[in-house]
């Protein structure tokens, strides 16, 4: 899903996913979901499907989609990231973040076929945490994630190396990736002592690491552990950036030694887009405003805002507010509208005033959903998302300790 070039290469990658972003940005607010032939239209590289499910008007899609789920019973589920659009939410037989979809995915043994409407790192997880008959299906496998997509398993190994190399040792550093990174990368923490972290526990899990050593390499998000470093006293001086494209991420010997926190350069297209402008405007149009953002924002944005959470912390709080309360959410957009919809006694409305999608979530189109769950009736598992034996070794450890750390 990169446009190619490791470090060695000389080349930047710029990850497909993040040069898709934009293309789904609008001003007017509709959201309605056109149908795949349209979508095509806009230069999307998405997966090819049969000619068929091209033309299917929502209303076509619609009817395939129940039907298929009436046949297929039990046997399959749909789980659904709080991301989506209305159009593909609105089938899954449970929502969540991808921690919580991950937990769900481990506990729900009876169901054979897992369809996963959320993105290919998640898809992962869920194949890792159930049990080796079930299949995990994602509908679409050109839905990856940018951040995710910024952190190639091969140039993370070599940073690894690089960086055990000039510490003398592996017990110095900790590896910790965010749930948002390949089952490899997973795996190289596992092996490695590290763990992996979701939104909700990263605190808890830098505690736990710093129990184990004296440094964490952080992958792929820089500004969730910039955020959670901060957090818990880290100074930023304490922190040195390491650049994917340069040699030795760009830092000296001694900047690695003396960092407590090494962060990988990589950031999530949509979380970045919230500004501390953007907030002081929603605070001068709405006085009593509460402004709740996630931590994949930056350090500016998420100072200036009331509060910072998970996706599952914003939707409990947003929730659970008082009605006539007001809400500036900087989260992704599918998200804040269901919450203004489903929240209809308060004011909710999204930080940034231009609508942008997740377009990797966005790939997940009604098409692709009725296209995998007719194969499903006809005997055919498509886009089976499997993870090797060797990687879900490892990354399994991972992610126990993950579930271990709890938060
Ligand atoms: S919102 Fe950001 S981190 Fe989440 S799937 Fe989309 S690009 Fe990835």
């Amino acid at each position: 899903m990169t446009t190619v070039s490791r470090r060695s290469g000389g080349q930047v990658a710029i990850p497909i996913t993040e040069l898709e972003q934009s293309a789904f940005c609008q001003t007017d607010g509709n959201l309605r979901t056109r149908t795949l032939e349209e979508e095509f239209r806009s230069g999307v590289r998405w997966q090819k499907v049969p000619t068929r499910y091209l033309k299917l008007s929502p209303e076509e899609l619609d009817a395939g989609i129940l039907e298929a789920r009436k046949a297929l019973g039990q046997q399959a589920i749909i789980l659904g990231h709080h991301y989506q659009r209305d159009d593909v939410i609105k089938y899954a037989d449970f929502r969540g973040d991808s921690y919580k979809l991950s937990r769900m995915a481990a506990e729900e043994r009876e169901a054979s076929f897992v369809v996963f409407c959320g993105v290919h790192f998640m898809a992962e997880t869920a194949d890792i945490l159930t049990a080796p008959a079930q299949n995990v299906i994602l509908p679409n496998m050109a839905a990856g994630c940018s951040m995710a997509d910024m952190a190639h398993s091969d140039d993370v190994s070599d940073a690894w190396d690089d960086i055990s190399a000039v510490l003398g040792g592996q017990d110095e550093v900790v590896p910790l990736t965010y749930m948002n990174s390949t089952a490899a990368i997973k795996a190289l923490c596992g092996r490695n002592g590290g763990a992996v972290c979701t939104s909700s526990n990263a605190a808890e899990a830098f505690e736990w690491a710093f129990d184990r050593g004296s440094r964490i390499f952080f992958l792929p998000d820089q500004h969730l552990g910039r955020n959670t470093a901060l957090k818990l006293g880290v100074s930023q001086k304490d922190m040195a950036v390491w650049n994917p494209f340069r040699a030795m991420g760009g830092l000296t010997p001694e900047q690695i030694r003396r960092a407590k926190v090494i962060l990988w350069q990589g950031h999530c297209s949509v979380h970045t887009r919230f500004t501390v402008e953007q907030i002081r405007q929603a605070r001068e149009t709405h006085p009593d405003v509460n402004v709740i953002v996630h931590p994949e924002c930056t350090t500016d944005a998420l100072q200036e805002a009331d509060v910072n959470g998970s996706t599952e912390f914003i939707v409990r709080t947003v929730s659970q507010a008082d009605p006539g309360t007001a809400w500036a959410i900087g989260t992704e957009i599918n998200l804040v509208n269901r919450l203004a919809q489903e929240n209809p006694d308060k004011t909710i409305f999204c930080l940034d005033p231009v609508i942008c999608p997740c377009a990797t979530m966005y790939r997940i189109h009604p098409a692709y959903v009725l296209w995998v769950l007719e194969g499903l009736m006809a005997g055919l598992v498509i886009n089976r998302v499997r993870v090797p034996a060797d990687v879900r070794k490892d990354a399994i450890t991972a992610l126990e300790r993950m579930l271990k750390i709890g938060g």
